[in-house]
Parts: structure tokens; C-alpha cells; sequence
């Protein structure tokens, strides 16, 4: 079997071949620029057990090529502009890349590859604010950032082209996971890097945004694993994928803190990084996945916190 993994080079694309790998199924990577394929393949072991091929996503003709010489099982769509932050800083491009790439796959499936079966990595965030929780797969968009737009355009395609064409495209909603190869600029990598530096006196505080709000966080490595028999059910579907429950940013900090013995009063407020508009508290329901994927999830977000920490501290930080 074949699988191509756009974003390969990312968190979840480094997890996810490496599951694909062990499964016995060959893997493509797809890259902007193969001279940066990032650290994850080589930090999990995989990195020679993989193709990687450089195209341009955005490019139609680039992806019908792909598509036609390759005819994979199955395509991951893990590659976009994946920060809220960073959309509100440049929403034309994280909008323009995130949804045209993910229209050139269906499109690319729908017209030489109909047996191809496409997994979509689209996001909690599509959800905004809700005054019910915990989110269902059946509760209403209301994306709040442009980042949240370019996502409900994706899932709103892949619906779309199934119910339309008949193709087995999923979109999986997934909540914030985290690992050891979350790029440092996401907020537990940021806070977990910063407290090691408060510790071994590199800097003096950590400074922050809004940390009242609450988002529901689990295991990459974990979460990945639904992503595969997503593409292995019989029929296609949406699923989210999350731990079930919500932590505030302020109790990560301080649990942080508090294991590598730093006071609190090292955290400083800066209003001026609250974001324009912020979801409070956001938290899922993962029931359908379980039942219905076999999914299985069973860790709390400290023993994950603990687990990256060491982890981070033991291969990538240098004191
Ligand atoms: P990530 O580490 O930020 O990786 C993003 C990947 O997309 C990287 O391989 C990156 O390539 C690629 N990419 C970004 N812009 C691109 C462009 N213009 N052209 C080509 N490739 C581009 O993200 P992740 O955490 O693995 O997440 C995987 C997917 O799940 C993303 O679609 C993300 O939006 C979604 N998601 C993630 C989370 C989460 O908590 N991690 C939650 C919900 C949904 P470079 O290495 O070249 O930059």
C-alpha cells in the first residue's frame, strides 16, 4: 500500500509516517523545499525510510501529476499555515495556501484517483466560541480567525466532494496536541523552552498573553493513530479527535513551574499579546471516535507536560 503525507516535515507528519512506516506501508513525503525537512524523521528514526518529493501544493498541475504517477491508497493533507497567531498576521496567505492545496487534492482525487482515499487535518478552531460544550461533530461552525476560516473551507470541501462525487474523504477535527516536535513557537513548547531558561538562568521571566482561557490538549503521537483508521472505516466521515476535557494555560504554567521549582512570580501579564478575538474554553466530545474508530485515549495533559518536558530536556535543550 502507498500513502503520500503532505506536511511531512511537520509535528504530526514526522508521528504519522513513522506509524505508516511500521505498518508496512510505503511512504512519500511532501515538501516545499527539500532542503528543510525539518528534525522529526530523523529524531523518530524514519527519515531513510521515506521518499521525499518537493512540490509547489498550490499548483494544480504539480498535484495531478503527483496524483497520477503515484495513484496512493491514501493521502494525509497535513501541510498548512497552522498557527492562529501567525493567520491574523498574514491572513491572505494562510487562507489562500491553506484551502487552494487542499482543493487541488480533492480535485486531483475526483479526477484521476477516485479510489484514493484522502484524510484532511482540519481543527477545533472551526468551531469559535459555543455556548454548548463539550463540541460534537454536528455543532456549528463559527471560526474565528482566519486561520479557523481556511480550516471550515477545508471541511466544508471535503464534505462536499463526498456527498457530490462519492469519495471516500474524511476530515478529521482535530483538538491541540502537542509533542517534543511542536515547533517552539506554539505556547507549551514556548513555555516549556522559557521555564528551562528561567531555570538555568538564561532568562528572567516568562511573558504572556491571556492565560485564563482553557483548550483541550492531548498526545500527537496518540492522535495521529486516528488519523490512519480514519482511512481504514468502510465508509468515509468526520470525526473529532481530543482528550475530553479542558486545562486553563495559567494551571499549565504553574504545574510547570511548580516541577522545576520556579516561582510564579517569574509569569508576567502583556496585554498587548491578547489576541484579537479568543475562544475562552473549548473542550470535545471524542465519544464517536471510540466507538465507532476504536480510537483510544487515556492520558492526562500533566503526565503528557512531564513526558515532553523530559524529553525536550534530554535530546534538544542545551543549558
Ligand atoms: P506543523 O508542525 O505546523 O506542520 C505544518 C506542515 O505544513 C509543515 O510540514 C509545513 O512545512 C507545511 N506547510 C506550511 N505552510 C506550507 C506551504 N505554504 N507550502 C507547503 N507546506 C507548508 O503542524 P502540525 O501540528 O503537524 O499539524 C498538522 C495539521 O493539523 C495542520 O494542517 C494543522 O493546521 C492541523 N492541526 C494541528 C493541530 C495541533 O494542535 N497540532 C490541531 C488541529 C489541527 P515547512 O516545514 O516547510 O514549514
Amino acid at each position: 500500500m502507498k500513502a503520500i503525507i503532505t506536511g511531512i516535515s511537520g509535528q504530526d507528519g514526522a508521528y504519522l509516517a513513522k506509524r505508516l512506516v511500521h505498518k508496512g506501508i510505503q511512504v512519500t513525503g511532501v515538501v516545499r523545499n527539500e532542503l528543510f525537512i525539518g528534525t522529526g524523521l530523523d529524531y523518530l528514526g524514519v527519515r531513510g525510510q521515506v521518499e521525499i518529493i518537493q512540490k509547489d501544493l498550490g499548483n494544480a498541475n504539480e498535484i495531478n501529476n503527483l496524483i497520477k504517477d503515484k495513484r496512493p491508497d491514501f493521502i494525509f493533507n497535513l501541510a498548512a499555515q497552522s498557527s492562529v497567531a501567525e493567520s491574523f498576521k498574514n491572513p491572505h496567505s494562510t487562507i489562500l495556501f491553506n484551502v487552494h492545496s487542499t482543493l487541488n487534492i480533492l480535485e486531483a482525487i475526483r479526477n484521476f484517483s477516485p479510489e484514493t482515499r484522502l484524510y484532511q487535518a482540519t481543527s477545533s478552531e472551526m468551531f469559535g466560541s459555543v455556548s454548548n460544550l463539550p463540541i460534537c461533530e454536528n455543532t456549528l461552525l463559527n471560526p474565528q480567525s482566519p486561520y479557523a476560516i481556511s480550516k471550515s473551507s477545508c471541511h466544508h470541501l471535503v464534505r462536499n466532494y463526498r456527498e457530490s462525487y462519492n469519495l471516500h474523504v474524511n476530515s478529521g477535527i482535530l483538538f491541540n496536541h502537542e509533542s517534543v516536535l511542536r515547533r517552539e513557537e506554539f505556547f507549551i513548547m514556548k513555555i516549556i523552552k522559557t521555564a528551562l531558561d528561567i531555570k538555568y538562568g538564561k532568562q528572567d521571566i516568562l511573558e504572556v498573553g491571556n492565560i485564563d482561557i482553557k483548550r483541550d490538549f492531548g498526545h500527537a503521537p496518540h492522535y495521529v493513530n486516528a488519523m490512519i483508521k480514519m482511512v481504514e472505516m468502510d465508509e468515509p466521515d468526520d470525526y473529532i479527535i481530543c482528550s475530553g476535557e479542558s486545562v486553563s494555560l495559567r494551571s499549565i504554567i504553574h504545574h510547570l513551574f511548580n516541577y522545576l521549582n520556579i516561582d510564579l512570580d517569574r509569569i508576567k501579564i502583556n496585554k498587548k499579546l491578547y489576541r484579537p478575538s479568543e475562544i475562552i474554553d473549548i473542550y470535545g466530545d471524542n465519544s464517536k471516535a471510540k466507538k465507532e474508530l476504536g480510537w483510544y485515549y487515556n492520558i492526562t495533559f500533566t503526565k503528557i507536560l512531564e513526558r515532553i518536558l523530559i524529553e525536550y530536556q534530554n535530546n534538544f535543550y542545551h543549558d
